[in-house]
């Protein structure tokens, strides 16, 4: 593996922990980490590392605004507060969207785009997000804006496209509240079709801006893989796929399975899910948008009534909150005979084995993959069987 030199920011970015620190001691000390918590209720399996731990990143997203001196920057937000830490280049993040991040930067003063200012509201462009699809290249640029005017627009595509004709699409979000949220709700398609393509485990995704994604796409393919390895899929099996992003788990899955039911709370995502099912030609997926809790709670009862319907295997893929109450108490009463979580907070992920656990679930085996190289953060896939 090559060793990079030192990141210039790291410090006041702070976004990577492990900055520094050798990769196979991150991975070591993410061993030890998921280990100590989730090692209590089963064997946890070696962690999978990145081959080339760089650069990984698919979404890339960058704060504008100026210095004291007038100087435009772009970057990230220093923990805790809303001042801008330049960062030009990222040793975790894609390249190209970098490169295009840089160059909208270089590109404002010529097209007499001001950045925006949180405090006065003056100004117009506040961030800008790049999604980059890893095996189609297609790449998305949105432009968060202050206000829903962009002047000369169709020129700024132009002048942009000319210098990175791989940009497929480029978005104009609106977000005009005082808000940490990067995005806001009103979105005008200025270029292209309004979302990317990508290709996972061979099958084809829809992606759009507000979409979850997962960030780490060869690392997604790993961690896919093994999660549809833990859940043995038979050629009957109901499935469910919660917490389903823009459908992928249940997607793969419904290749194998009987029938899969997805349900996503993201309005958005759920959108994307139906037209993924249509794109890769699977009918045995149905998408549901609502809480996982709350959809659990009313379906479950249903199925219970009903000798025909059920749940064989449930795959979960919650946020770092984890699960609910809600979610994991239907699941119990449904007794599916496997459940696979994947987590990305072992924290809350061994909180709620605990729960699976107490109502009748053992865990069997873990396996951490490394999304996140360099960052503290760490997933796992964990295969649990019903058991009474
Ligand atoms: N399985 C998907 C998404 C995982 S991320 C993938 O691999 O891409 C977690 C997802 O849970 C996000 O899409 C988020 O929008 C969704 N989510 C968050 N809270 C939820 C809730 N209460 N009910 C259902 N979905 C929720």
């Amino acid at each position: 593996m090559e060793k990079l030199e030192k990141c210039p920011y790291s410090k006041k970015c702070g976004g990577c922990t492990y900055q520094g620190v050798a990769y196979e001691k991150q991975l070591k000390e993410k061993q030890e980490l998921v280990e100590k918590l989730i090692g209590g209720f089963c064997k946890v399996h070696p962690i999978i590392g990145m081959k080339e731990p760089y650069n990984y990143r698919n979404k890339v997203h960058a704060a504008f605004g100026i210095t004291r001196r007038g100087e435009i920057i772009s970057g990230v937000y220093r923990e805790g507060t809303h001042d801008i830490v330049p960062v030009d280049m990222c040793q975790i993040e894609d390249k190209k969207a970098d490169e295009i991040i840089q160059d909208i930067k270089g590109m404002l003063r010529s097209f007499k785009i001001k950045t925006y200012d949180e405090d006065t509201g003056y100004g117009l462009l506040r961030h800008v997000m790049v999604r980059r699809g890893f095996k189609s290249g297609e790449i998305m640029v949105v432009l968060v804006l202050g206000s829903p005017i962009m002047p000369s627009k169709n020129n700024f595509v132009k002048a942009l496209r000319k210098k990175h004709p791989e940009i497929t699409t480029v978005i104009v979000n609106v977000n005009d509240k005082k808000t940490s949220m990067v995005l806001g709700d009103k979105e005008s398609v200025i270029y292209g079709k309004g979302y990317i393509s990508d290709e996972l485990c061979g099958c084809k995704f829809k992606i759009s801006s507000k979409s979850f994604y997962q960030v780490n796409p060869v690392q997604t393919e790993v961690l896919y893989n093994k999660a549809i390895e833990f859940a043995e899929l038979k050629a009957k099996d109901r499935v469910l796929d919660a917490y389903c992003g823009i459908g992928t788990i249940g997607i793969i899955a419904s290749k194998k399975a009987g029938q899969v039911i997805g349900v996503e709370l993201n309005k958005a995502a759920v959108r994307d899910a139906i037209t993924n099912a249509k794109i890769n030609g699977i009918n045995n997926i149905r998408f549901f948008a609502e809480d996982a809790g709350q959809f659990m709670l009313k379906t479950s009862a249903k199925m219970l009534e009903d000798k025909d319907a059920g749940i064989d295997v449930v795959f979960m893929d919650p946020p770092r909150a984890g699960s609910d109450e809600n979610f994991m108490s239907s699941v119990v009463k449904l007794a599916p005979k496997k459940v696979v979580y994947v987590s990305c907070n072992p924290e809350t992920l061994a909180r709620d084995l605990k729960y699976f656990k107490k109502h009748g679930y053992e865990a069997m085996k873990a396996v951490p993959v490394d999304m996140f190289p360099h960052t503290a953060h760490v997933e796992c896939v964990v295969a649990l069987r019903r058991v009474k």
